[in-house]
């Protein structure tokens, strides 16, 4: 499947001021491969028995941490980890059979644990609304990671020591520095293979097409100043009641039994393809937006802040306007494209041509101006809006690096009301009618 192609997209994008003053730096890139793999029936059985002695491990290393701290008030350093785990692994053989990279790899993942659980805390002494949970025992690990080396990528087959050889489906060439590699089992009973690489930055060469608005909504995905929609793709009644049928199977079947397991994967496999048509159609539009114009404005989003609203979170997680976001950000660059987010207090409520301010509820779909009589679609004059506060926020003599010139840009920093009224809007409009593939 398409969606699965490529998938880290973090850390990518363009160095925004660095264009601006005209200089590139060549700075290192972090991205990750994601490949499709078929361990034979002895390696996965290898690989079940390994997480499953990395799950024992990670929770002793849990367990000897907390009572590490219950005697000297301190954490244990990953460094000090290793050092016991060394130790270890000379009382109980069986942790041999477990690579001595993926060993430090479980103790990184529970250090980094007690390092999120840290931040978190930190984070709500600050007065931000997070849940800090103390780092818990696991019931399953469902993957392992080599950071550095004890793996070898080959044209169609990947060896894993103390694993072997496993094949996987080469879609896509590597560029960069390989870093680490993760094999991993999705709840289907998939199996996926990361690669995360660095490498250098490619110089920034913009591809001369045209500047764009967009306002980003549910129904209608995204509004382009230019007058273009795009429609969000429907999850149908027929998928919804299926998920609804196949996850009620679930709980129909007796506890641990052998009917249950199989149904949970049912499940599982259902909504890991409805969450593939989902990714796919972000990447189709992502990729479709970069490379059709030079320059993006979008809206910045809070997620954290819409999340309050627990029954909207649901929309607003299935319609994942911050993964496509990133996705656009993620694929500008090597477009050459810039990807800009702007605050969008007040873009829905102003007329784009001019500048009046007025109240526009959530039924009004078409933005009709109490003072100069212009009338077109809410959306699109939001997303004018939108990419005419961009165009304000940069420099002038940027404009003219990326696209084409812009003309007449007058100010239309509204500023006070903390509402994003499109975002919210919307939302409100559409709450409770997606179904969440989780
Ligand atoms: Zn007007």
């Amino acid at each position: 499947m398409k969606a699965n192609r490529r998938e880290g997209q973090k850390g990518r994008g363009i160095n925004f001021n660095s264009i601006i003053n005209g200089v590139m730096d060549m700075a290192v890139v972090k991205t990750a491969y994601k490949y499709r793999a078929y361990p034979s029936k002895d390696a996965q059985s290898i690989l079940n028995r390994q997480m499953a002695l990395a799950k024992e491990l990670y929770n002793l290393l849990l367990e000897k941490s907390k009572a590490y701290y219950r005697e000297t008030g301190k954490t244990l350093t990953e460094y000090r980890m290793n050092v016991w785990l060394t130790q270890m692994k000379k009382e109980k053989s069986e942790f041999a059979e477990l690579h001595s990279q993926v060993i430090q790899n479980v103790s990184k993942r529970v250090s980094d644990a007690y390092r999120h659980f840290f931040r978190r805390c930190k984070e709500r002494k600050q007065g931000k609304k997070v849940k800090v949970g103390f780092p818990r025992f696991k019931k399953f690990v469902a993957s392992l990671t080599y950071p550095q080396s004890g793996f070898k990528i080959e044209r169609k087959k990947i060896s894993l020591s103390k694993i072997g050889n496993v094949d996987f489906v080469n879609h896509r060439e590597i560029e960069g520095k390989v870093k680490t590699l993760t094999i991993k089992k999705t709840k289907s009973q998939e199996w996926y293979i990361t690669v995360a690489v660095e490498r250098e930055d490619k110089a920034f060469i913009s591809n001369g097409k045209p500047q764009v608005g967009i306002d980003l909504g549910i129904e209608k995905y995204a509004a382009l100043s230019d007058n273009i929609i795009h429609q969000n793709i429907k999850i149908t009644k027929h998928q919804r009641n299926h998920a609804t049928v196949l996850q009620q199977g679930i709980s129909r079947k007796k506890k641990g039994s052998h009917n249950k397991k199989k149904a949970v994967v049912r499940f599982a496999t259902y909504a890991e393809h409805i969450t593939r048509i989902r990714h796919d159609f972000l990447h189709k539009l992502s990729h479709n937006l970069v490379n059709s114009y030079s320059f993006i404005a979008y809206e910045e989003l809070k997620v954290a802040n819409m999340m309050r609203n627990h029954h909207l979170a649901r929309s607003i997680g299935e319609s994942s306007w911050d993964n496509f976001t990133q996705l656009l950000q993620y694929k500008a660059g090597s477009a050459g494209c810039v990807a800009v987010s702007v605050n969008p207090q007040y873009t829905s409520m102003t007329c784009n041509e001019c500048k009046n301010v007025q109240k526009m509820p959530l039924n009004k779909r078409t933005f009709l101006c109490e003072k100069c009589g212009m009338s077109k679609d809410r959306d699109i004059n939001a997303s004018i809006n939108i990419l005419e506060r961009a165009l304000d926020s940069i420099s002038p003599n940027f404009a003219d690096k990326v696209g084409k010139a812009t003309e007449g840009h007058s100010g239309s920093q509204a500023c006070g009301d903390d509402v994003r009224p499109s975002v919210r809007e919307a939302i409100a409009e559409e709450a409770g009618t997606i179904w969440v593939a989780s």
